[in-house]
């Protein structure tokens, strides 16, 4: 057993996004480790200088934007139309999502006053179009949505207090094709973004009940289907079929980054690079 990094060596290691192997490195005494770690800061902040000349004089825009504007190319391409509505929701909508007081997620909930909160799902708004969209088109009905999502988290390195979400669905799609259908629109969306070797997982969702997520080593989605107990609330019949992402997650995992913080709206990293370097 060798020596490791202190915990402010390793704290800031991984703030500057440290390859896992560096951040397991063991050494024979405090000197050589404490050497090493100033060799491995100094390459970093070098690399970390350079992506930021690189986003200045070459890429000019942060992976979360170009990344939502590739997931809408893809998207409308396949015939999905793109909506935009409100992140201020109401109580009412949120309630008939059964989130309501004695909920897992309602404590999560940032209230604005005792009627509108800052939404921390999508689905309640698409939810409330698809009942007029209903009336309008024909199905099956093809809405996506990509936006600010907001919950109360206890931190960590996979969880922000705003993060972006892509809410994907089809309303009105025979019954027998929505796990194939599921199947497809996961693998739209990964292609795109290009993950590969994901895996669709069963899980319980507390707001959904069983879901199907889409999984690499951390939840990058997660799905659920219709008829479902909730569509009762919403008037809505016929089968369905929906996926949510989180975009600064799927950038994680598709830049190798260390934290979901570095990703997504911040004032201490840009384009994953922290600016304290
Ligand atoms: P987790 O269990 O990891 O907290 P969740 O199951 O509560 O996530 P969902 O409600 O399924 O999250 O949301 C769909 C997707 O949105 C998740 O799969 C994840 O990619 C992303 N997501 C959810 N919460 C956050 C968050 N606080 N920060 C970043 N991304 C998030
Ligand atoms: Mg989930």
């Amino acid at each position: 057993m060798g020596i490791i990094w202190t915990p402010i060596q390793k704290q800031r290691l991984q703030e500057l996004n440290a390859s896992e192997a560096q951040r397991e490195m063991c050494f024979e005494s405090q000197q050589a480790r404490d050497r090493a770690f100033q060799e491995q800061e100094h390459s970093l902040v070098v690399e970390g200088k350079r992506r930021l000349m690189e986003l200045r004089d070459i890429k000019r825009r942060p992976s979360l934007s170009v990344l939502e504007q590739q997931l809408v190319e893809a998207l409308t391409q396949q015939g999905f139309v793109q909506v935009v509505t409100p992140t201020i929701i109401s109580k009412t909508s949120l309630a008939k999502m059964s989130v309501s007081d004695d909920h897992p997620l309602f404590s999560q909930v940032f209230w604005l006053d005792s009627k509108r909160c800052l939404r921390p799902m999508l689905a309640p708004n698409l939810y409330t179009l698809w009942k007029d969209l209903l009336r309008l088109w024909e199905k099956p009905i093809r809405i996506f949505e990509i936006g600010t999502c907001y919950r109360k988290e206890s931190k960590g390195s996979l969880h922000l207090n705003e993060f972006t979400m892509l809410n994907l669905t089809e309303l009105g799609l025979p019954e027998d094709q929505r796990h194939q259908r599921l199947e497809e629109l996961a693998s739209l969306v990964m292609e795109t973004v290009g993950i590969a070797d994901y895996e669709m997982e069963l899980t319980t969702s507390v707001v959904y009940g069983d879901t199907l997520d889409v999984v690499k080593g951390i939840e990058l989605g997660s799905s659920a289907m219709g008829p479902h107990p909730l569509d009762d609330q919403w008037g809505i019949i016929d089968p369905w079929v929906g996926i949510g992402f989180g975009l600064e997650r799927l950038l994680m995992i598709k830049e190798g980054s260390q934290n979901v913080q570095s990703m997504g709206r911040s004032l201490t990293y840009l384009n994953g690079v922290r600016l304290n370097i």
